[in-house]
């Protein structure tokens, strides 16, 4: 192993991103080992260690360059990046990938019964929230005034609690909305789980190093839903059988050997193959059908 400089990337400790997030670094190839209560992993065959931390931590580490790299939820980046902004510092962050889970979205609900008609119903209301940056942020851009009650958790039922009259939440599937008789009104930002950076240069081997996880972790994401499929097919049904292929640009088609009359054609799906897709290719003429996930991928 090198004796260069090394990268530390910052990782929820343990919540909703955990998993994903060290599964993600696993599939770039890094091996490491995790001691329970352990803060730190370090990187066995990659210049890289993990320390794993609060997700709210992460934006100010990988901003402080105590981190070089992070994984967090854009609703606490941009949350961090206001709140940077506003108190006149710089947000040295800067997102490298959108990493396609941890979806949610920051929206805004009211009580049943409650109407609302639009940003202006919030007009000299209370809302509760524990993003007041971005609900802030987003008053401001509708020109509403409206009360910021900031509040570090169990925000659905602050309008039972009698402490505000609309609320300001992470939502996913909206269940827990609808177990506290609450309903989703407005989405004020759209999240997903980030890759960060310190948008400031690092030593080049450190730069290299990153460029590699990127194009790795880049890799992994695209081939995620992807299939590899082969079939034969008539040539007389070959358009009619590759336009049906789910989002392949150019299919190989190969001959088979004393069978004048058809080909085999192999093809990369870039989306999920589902059965119904399978039928109709088989309906327009396509017989021996394999479908193999993808491991990697380079392009
Ligand atoms: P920590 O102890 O690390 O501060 P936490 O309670 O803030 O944990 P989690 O509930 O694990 O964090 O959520 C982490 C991230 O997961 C959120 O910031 C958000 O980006 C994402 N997320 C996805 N779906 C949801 C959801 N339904 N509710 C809350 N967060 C969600
Ligand atoms: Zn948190």
């Amino acid at each position: 192993m090198d004796r260069g400089p090394r990268i530390r990337v910052g990782v929820q400790k343990s919540g909703r991103l955990t998993e994903n997030s060290l599964d993600l670094l696993h599939r770039c190839g890094l091996v490491y080992s995790r001691a329970p209560d352990q803060l730190i992993c370090y990187g066995e065959n990659m210049p890289l260690d993990i320390l794993l931390v609060r997700d709210d931590d992460i934006p100010g580490l990988v901003s402080e360059g105590s981190c070089q790299l992070g994984i967090a939820g854009l609703n606490v980046v941009e949350e961090q990046r206001l709140e940077r902004q506003q108190g006149g510092e710089e947000a040295n962050v800067e997102v490298l990938l959108e990493l396609g889970v941890g979806q949610c979205r920051l929206a805004l609900a009211a009580p049943e019964g409650v109407p609302y008609e639009g940003v202006h119903s919030l007009q000299g209301r209370r809302v509760a929230t524990s993003y007041p940056y971005l609900l802030g942020n987003f008053l401001r851009e509708n020109q509403v005034q409206a009360e910021i009650v900031v509040m570090s958790g169990a925000i659905e039922i602050a309008p039972k609690l009698g402490k505000a009259d609309f609320i300001c939440d992470l939502v996913s599937t909206g269940s827990t909305l609808a177990a506290n008789h609450l309903r989703e009104t407005q989405t004020i930002l759209e999240s997903q789980s980030v890759l960060l950076r310190r948008n400031l240069p690092l030593e080049p081997e450190s730069e290299a190093w990153i460029q590699r996880l990127v194009r790795r972790m880049d890799g992994v994401l695209q081939v995620r839903e992807s299939k590899y499929i082969m079939l034969h097919a008539p040539r007389s049904a070959l358009k009619a059988i590759t336009d049906l292929l789910p989002g392949s640009e150019a299919p190989t088609v190969m001959p088979l050997e004393g069978r004048p009359d058809k080909v085999a054609v192999h093809a990369v799906c870039p989306e999920a193959v589902f059965w119904e897709t399978l039928e109709a290719l088989q309906n327009a003429g396509a017989t021996s059908l394999l479908v193999l996930p993808v491991e990697k991928m380079l392009a």
